[in-house]
């Protein structure tokens, strides 16, 4: 379809599986990125790459004349939860304050259509699982708390302004691109299946679980992990529909629906590993709740979303082709 669409944040880990899926739906993709945390590598050679920051107006004045710019997927923003609770000013700043001025640029260009990269942690430690999307929001962590903030924005101005929006809220996202062109890049990620995998390949000694005394069947924390092809596939049906449907907003969880404790990833790893990763118990990590699991209802109903990378299995074995990759490139 003829729809330009900027990509914030394309550079990223999500944002770059984004543009790929948008690039098979036919779309003709630009994307901007501070690289702060994603790598120029990351986005494909013939879209149209903008180095800066959302927040620089010129800058995004200048992208939507050119590309001409009819819808934004808005990924850009900081995602370190423990970073948030000791920087919460950096994390209003760079995800509340930066999306106000991506909004106001969109507003002023009368741009139509706004897709919005929110979080799990907007329900911050959930009573009930599965979580739905009118469940109570109570982030316990700025970070929560800053996505919160940017959703809020968007439906005030949605409903005063000629826009609509849709705000996707994450649950785990996990996995790699299935043809290995794009995958979770970088140093420092604390993320469970990429810590596991980089054992797996050797960048680490073990892994450590953290945790195994919460109220479980098996002690570890439960978690709805998803595959970002997946992930990037619901965002184009969620522009699909904006774009059909330009009176209506979505807000719905990204997620399978479907619990796995932390060991039962790890035995996944072990299967597609074909080897055990070595495994080290430690007490419980600040801020976990036991469990936290999407109802995804309102995704398939609404968007008609069928998630083909499911298999937990499957979802390791792209995070360790896409490990072993990395691990050629850097040692290359
Ligand atoms: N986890 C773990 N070891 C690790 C990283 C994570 O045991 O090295 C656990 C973590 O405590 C949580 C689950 O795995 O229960 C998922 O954590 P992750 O950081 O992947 O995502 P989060 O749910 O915090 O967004």
């Amino acid at each position: 379809r003829d729809l330009p669409v900027l990509v914030t944040g394309g550079a990223g880990y999500i944002g770059s599986h984004a543009v790929l899926a948008l690039q098979a739906a036919g779309c003709p993709v630009a994307v901007v990125d501070d690289l702060s945390n994603g790598t120029r590598r990351a986005v494909p050679s013939d879209v149209p790459f903008y180095e800066g920051s959302i927040a620089d107006r010129q800058l995004l004045s200048r992208i939507f004349a050119e590309q001409g710019t009819r819808a934004i997927m808005h990924f850009a923003g900081s995602i370190v939860v423990p970073e948030s609770v000791e920087k919460p000013l950096l994390y209003y700043a760079n995800n509340t304050l930066a999306s106000h001025a991506l909004i106001s640029a969109a507003v002023d260009a009368g741009i139509p259509h706004i897709l919005f990269s929110s979080t799990a942690a907007v329900y911050g430690a959930p009573e009930r699982v599965p979580v739905e999307e009118d469940d109570p929001k109570r982030p316990i962590n700025p970070y929560g708390a800053s996505k919160l903030m940017t959703e809020g924005m968007l439906a005030d101005c949605a409903a005063a302004y000629s826009f609509n929006y849709g705000a996707l809220r994450y649950f785990n996202v996990s996995g790699a691109d299935p043809q290995g062109r794009s995958g979770q890049a970088g140093q420092g990620s604390t993320h469970l299946i990429k810590v596991a995998v980089e054992a797996a390949v050797g960048k680490r000694s073990h892994v450590d679980v953290f945790g195994d005394d919460y109220p479980t069947a098996d002690g570890t924390c439960v978690r709805d992990y998803i595959h970002v092809s997946d992930l990037a596939a619901a965002h184009v049906r969620a522009l699909e529909r904006l774009v059909a449907a330009p009176s209506e907003n979505l807000v719905m969880n990204c997620g399978y629906g479907r619990g796995l404790s932390v060991l039962e990833v790890l035995d996944a790893v072990d299967r597609v590993a074909g080897m055990p990763v070595a495994r080290r118990m430690q007490g419980r990590r600040p801020g976990d709740p036991p469990a936290l699991v999407a109802s995804n209802r309102r995704l398939v109903e609404t968007l008609d979303w069928q998630p083909q990378f499911a298999d937990i299995d499957t979802i390791v074995a792209h995070a360790l082709h896409w490990e072993r990759k990395l691990k050629d490139l850097t040692a290359a």
